[in-house]
């Protein structure tokens, strides 16, 4: 396994501004430019110093559980009688799920940096599980805004963090999910700036964010690139990941983005299908979503033609966001990547078809994932392979499907 807990590649953009092509960037209010100038120093401070790198390192050793496996699922690859269908298991990380790589990564920063509170958001509560968790390991002080949506459907996670020493605060304003607890997030910052580190959840928002978040993701990718080799002798053909702010995806594909014979694919929300306007596939509906500014950064949002920002749907709460990071807006331009999307019911079947085939329960968002591998393993040579990024555990979505399955 190589060494490299971060990325190595200077070449990589964003470019000095933030841009991925022509989105990201920087959009904040005056107050907050200070805030980012002095994150990003600190971390391209942090990059070039080998004991930020093998503190990580060690924390992702002992204490995430990483490497990762990666697993064949020889049972489902059978079933649909195509390509062999491989699962990088970011389920099995502390806490069951992807988020935890990214929470370490900027909570190590925090404490280089001297701030001692630490401010963040959550939809489906996993990133302030990974929050409170990596919180409680370095002794920092936690606050978690949450819309009030989704406290309601994420009720475990909501006491998980309670128990990890965390300060859960509702918010109310707006659909009361993920957009809105981001905004006071943001209120927050820009009023406690001197004192407070924004532990952003996804590769989202302003300039640094996106690159940072993406290159504490990118071990999944590094991992599963070496993994996949010593057990088929050759690269993907595909890779698959959930996209809902774009992180486990990103992570996942940026390891894989010289590699010009693998193909990226991302999987959105369909929700109740696109022509119900009731989904988050921001790249799958030109008619309500275009390229625009949300929580920061320049990408894809979900809007009305007067610009409002639109309500999201979908069965899991951690792909129920309105726009999507921008470093995905770039690669789908460029082609590099696509992107679909599975509807709520695809979900649910593969969340479903994995736990029986494969004894593996995975979260409502890896399912999306899923589905698209079980849409296309079937077109694809018995002898190619597909690397599905299984980026969480179902436990948390247990209560939601048993309701759907079970309640009608
Ligand atoms: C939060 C979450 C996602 C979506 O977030 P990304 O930033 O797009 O990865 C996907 N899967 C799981 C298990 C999550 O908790």
């Amino acid at each position: 396994m190589t060494n490299a807990s971060i990325r190595a590649d200077s070449s990589d953009l964003p470019d000095a501004r933030g841009y991925f092509g022509e989105f990201g960037g920087r959009f904040v209010p005056e107050t907050i430019m200070p805030a980012l100038d002095e994150l990003e120093a600190a971390y391209v401070e942090a990059l070039a110093d080998p004991d930020f790198h093998a503190q990580l390192r060690y924390l992702q050793r002992t204490y995430t559980g990483r490497p990762t496996p990666v697993s064949h699922a020889r049972r489902l690859s059978e079933e649909l009688g195509g390509a062999q269908i491989y699962l990088k298991r970011e389920d099995l990380a502390h806490t069951g799920a992807h988020k935890i790589n990214n929470a370490l990564g900027q909570g190590l920063l925090a404490q280089r940096m001297g701030k001692r509170r630490i401010i963040a958001e959550t939809g489906a509560g996993q990133h302030g599980v990974g929050t409170a968790t990596a919180m409680a390991l370095l002794g920092l002080d936690c606050h978690v805004y949450m819309g009030t949506v989704d406290i309601q459907r994420q009720q475990p996670n909501v006491f998980r963090m309670k128990l990890l020493g965390a300060q859960v605060i509702p918010v109310e304003s707006g659909s009361r999910t993920l957009k809105d607890a981001i905004n006071e997030a943001m209120r927050d910052w820009v009023t406690n700036v001197q004192t407070t580190f924004y532990l952003l959840g996804s590769a989202l928002g302003p300039h640094p964010y996106p690159m940072m978040v993406r290159d504490f993701q990118s071990v999944i990718g590094t991992e599963a690139r070496e993994q996949i080799q010593e057990m088929t002798g050759q690269l993907p053909d595909v890779c698959v990941a959930c996209v809902g702010g774009g992180s486990n995806a990103i992570g996942l594909f940026h390891a894989f983005r010289h590699d010009a014979d693998t193909e990226l694919i991302g999987v959105e929300a369909g929700g109740r299908g696109i022509a119900s306007q009731q989904h988050a596939a921001r790249f799958a509906d030109p008619t309500i979503s275009r390229p625009g500014i949300l929580h920061g950064t320049r990408s894809y949002v979900m809007q009305d033609a007067d610009g409002q920002i639109m309500e999201t749907h979908s069965v899991s709460a951690g792909l129920d966001y309105p726009s999507v990071g921008p470093e995905h807006a770039h690669l789908r331009q460029l082609e590099r990547a696509f992107y679909t999307m599975a509807t709520d019911d695809e979900a649910l079947e593969a969340f479903q078809l994995l736990s029986k085939l494969e004894g593996i329960i995975p979260a409502l968002e890896s399912a999306h994932a899923v589905a698209e591998a079980i849409k296309r393993a079937p077109t694809m040579p018995r002898d190619s392979v597909l690397l599905v990024n299984l980026s969480g555990r179902g436990d948390k979505d247990l209560d939601t499907v048993i309701g759907i399955l079970e309640g009608g």
